[in-house]
């Protein structure tokens, strides 16, 4: 039987991250994210030990503040997991984090909000300095919902074009620098989209390694499903280098991301494609981040699974219902859904499109949801298949 490691790949540069090798054929790497404060070394070195037992190749965390980059040494003398670190605004965290993880993944879009003046030039150029004196790699980690604004302009309503221009707009900055150690990412909740993007950018840069990812896939079993439906179609031609299952499940069963994407490797190298239930995707669409150290209530996973037991009764409806754990990406991400819930430290901000309904707390937030969900129903008239 063939196994995960001889599916059949595009021929992309080797990108060293720590002890692994992605890329020029090397075997698909799966990693997770911990989802505790990074600040918190005691909780931040159990999430990652546990991802390592099941297997995770990579493990990132996320680093925001100096405190987040102050963690890092001591969680770095008690692992030897591969590491990696997300950056969101502030790319200048990057020369406190290097010396201690392994690559360093970059937001083009995030790189707007500090020190406006400054060109993004040379702000890439200040990160691929760094990765490269520390041994680290870099990720041009291109997000639908936070596109870089020059190009979000350029291409209007073409999400798809936007996230490809602005990954081959950075590829081109790195490559001109000689900094060639990176992969790229272009992820979206829409697998739809995640497929576009993936095969536009790699018709274009066959030789970028790339990151495959369904962002705020959900809860499982669906967040599964809508994953392996982009996987599936990306992974059996060839694009694909290293994968992340991103689920909404509790902090101790991490794990699942690692299970579930070994699991679809193998069932692609197998030839064992899963149909997707009929009309996934023209029904109800839930999608909630994978929540990480950034989660401003820990209440947010069980807030998450409540909107799903909520709504089951909407189920033949196509609303999106998009559920998020922070200001990060909460505001941005949930613009696009019928209606939204970001969750800030104690109260949940509810909004229909990307106008605010209004801001409720924990306990109080459903109701509301609901009613918003059965106007939305009643001014759409019947279900799809409805008799
Ligand atoms: S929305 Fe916030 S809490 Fe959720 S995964 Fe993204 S950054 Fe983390």
């Amino acid at each position: 039987m063939p196994e995960a490691s001889v599916l059949p790949r595009n021929s992309t540069r080797a990108v060293r991250i720590g002890r692994i090798t992605i890329g020029a054929g090397h075997p698909v790497a799966v990693q997770s994210m911990c989802a505790t404060r990074t600040a918190d070394v005691e909780a931040t070195v159990r999430q990652i030990l546990d991802l390592e037992r099941a297997g995770a190749d990579v493990v990132r965390l996320a680093v925001d503040s100096a405190r987040d980059a102050a963690a890092l040494p001591e969680i770095r003398a008690r692992t030897a997991a591969n590491l990696s670190v997300d950056l969101q605004e502030n790319y200048r965290l990057a020369a406190q984090v290097a010396p201690h993880v392994d690559k360093i993944r970059y937001n083009p879009g995030h790189l707007h909000h500090h020190e406006k003046a400054r060109p993004v030039r040379d702000k890439v150029a200040f990160l691929a300095e760094v990765a490269g004196k520390n041994d680290c790699a870099l990720r041009v980690g291109v997000n639908c919902g936070s596109i870089d604004p020059a190009q979000a302009e350029r291409f209007g309503n073409d999400a798809v074009a936007g996230m490809v221009a602005s990954a081959l707009e950075h590829c081109a900055l790195l490559d001109g620098m000689g900094f060639t150690r990176y992969c790229v990412s272009l992820k979206d909740s829409d697998p739809a989209k995640v497929i576009e993007a993936n095969r536009r950018f790699a018709a274009d840069r066959p030789d970028v390694p790339l990151h495959l990812g369904v962002t705020e896939a959900g809860l499982p079993p669906d967040g599964v499903i809508k994953t392996r439906v982009a996987f599936e179609q990306l992974l059996s031609r060839g694009i694909g280098d290293t994968i992340r299952v991103s689920l909404t499940v509790p902090n101790d069963r991490k794990g699942e991301e690692i299970a579930a994407g070994r699991q679809i490797l193998d069932d692609i190298a197998r030839g064992r494609f899963r149909s997707v239930p009929e009309n996934f995707g023209k029904r109800l669409n839930i999608i909630s981040c994978p929540s990480c150290s950034r989660v401003e209530n820990e209440a947010f996973v069980d807030l998450a699974e409540k909107v799903r037991d909520l709504t089951t009764y909407a189920r033949d409806h196509a609303v999106t219902i998009a559920v998020m754990g922070c200001r990060v990406n909460g505001p941005g991400e949930t613009d696009d859904a019928d209606l939204g819930l970001w969750c800030a430290p104690n109260h949940v901000n509810l909004k229909r499109h990307s106008e605010l309904v209004g801001t409720f707390g924990y306990d109080e937030v459903l109701p509301r949801l609901k009613a918003e969900l059965d106007h939305l129903i009643a001014s759409r008239g019947p279900a799809r298949g409805a008799a």
